[in-house]
């Protein structure tokens, strides 16, 4: 029988958090090392592509972890960026581009699959998927970042794909990462649940929204939940965050005390929003709601919010 910790996802760890790599960034800035790095043949890359990782079919089981030179054969674009060390080899990332995508269309040694749909059937190890998303985040920071946001002029890549310089007005871009809170209100014993028209059906999840500028956390969970549901909540309390990489997102979970019930929702953002109690949300999470009414994946940081309140963790 599996224990908790062989589950894909278990309580307290949802995708995206099992980060192997040491990031390294002290060898960033040395370019004689790096091009060492790059030939030596223990050296790994991920190729993605949009929301696709490359993988490569042949003895044994498929693998997103490839060659230097497997990469560049499948058109990947340079130049590789350093996603850090591992076990003293080298881990980099590469985007693929559209033509290079068609070019492996319909091969059978080379695949590009659907990151999400691999992390949901298990098709990807955990721990590959955080590799991965570092690898994805970065790919797509690149893809949208070739022109200088200040003059318009092309950028170059440097940093060893950790950053972008404008030659002409001299500006400097680093990979953005978006704050997304997202919270677990609750009053009691029952707690605020909304559904957005592009969920799953039946699914039923946390409220959420990006931190605007200029604003904390604290701050963001509470107009959020104003906004979208007409809650005033207090005692807005950290739980964990977790890397999304759609496209760079770092989500921030946290819980929150509603102090009013009446709920008005926000249609523009939300298709509905209400209570819902303990009773329920164990039943949403089990799968086995009356209704049908289920919780966010496992993968999801809003599972592990609801899981930890039915358990009365937080
Ligand atoms: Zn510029």
């Amino acid at each position: 029988m599996n224990g908790p910790d062989t589950l894909p996802f278990p309580p307290g760890r949802p995708g995206f958090v099992a980060n192997p790599i040491d990031r390294a960034a002290h060898l960033r800035t040395q370019p004689d090392q790096l091009a060492a790095l790059e030939r030596h043949p223990e050296s790994r890359v991920y190729v993605v592509h949009r929301d696709s990782v490359l993988l490569k079919h042949g003895a044994g089981a498929p693998r997103a972890r490839v060659t230097l030179d497997e990469a560049r054969a499948a058109g990947a674009s340079e130049p590789p960026f350093f996603l850090g060390l591992e076990r003293g080899a080298a881990v980099f990332g590469m985007g693929l581009n559209m033509a290079a995508a068609e070019g492996i269309a319909g091969r059978h040694d080379l695949t590009l699959e659907n990151l999400r749909a691999l992390a949901m059937t298990g098709g990807i190890a955990e721990n590959e998927l955080s590799r991965v998303a570092m690898a994805k985040s970065l790919a797509g920071w690149h893809q949208r970042h070739g022109f200088c946001a200040n003059c318009g002029k092309p950028t170059l890549v440097v940093h060893a794909g950790w950053r972008r310089d404008c030659p002409s007005c001299k500006a400097e871009h680093f990979p953005r990462t978006d704050p997304v809170v997202i919270m677990m209100v609750t009053m009691e014993d029952r707690c605020l649940l909304g559904r957005q028209a592009h969920f799953a059906p039946m699914m039923w999840s946390c409220l959420a929204g990006f931190v605007e500028a200029a604003e904390t956390i604290e701050d963001a969970v509470r107009r959020e939940i104003f906004e979208e549901a007409h809650i005033v909540c207090t005692d807005v309390r950290y739980f964990m965050s977790q890397p999304w990489p759609y496209s760079s997102s770092l989500m921030v979970g946290c819980t929150a005390r509603a102090l009013t019930s009446d709920i008005i929702v926000d249609t523009t953002e939300l298709e509905d929003a209400r209570w819902f109690d303990k009773t329920e949300v164990a039943a949403m999470l089990r799968g086995d709601h009356p209704q049908g009414i289920v919780a966010p994946q496992p993968i999801a940081i809003a599972h592990h919010l609801l899981l930890s309140w039915v358990a009365g963790a937080v």
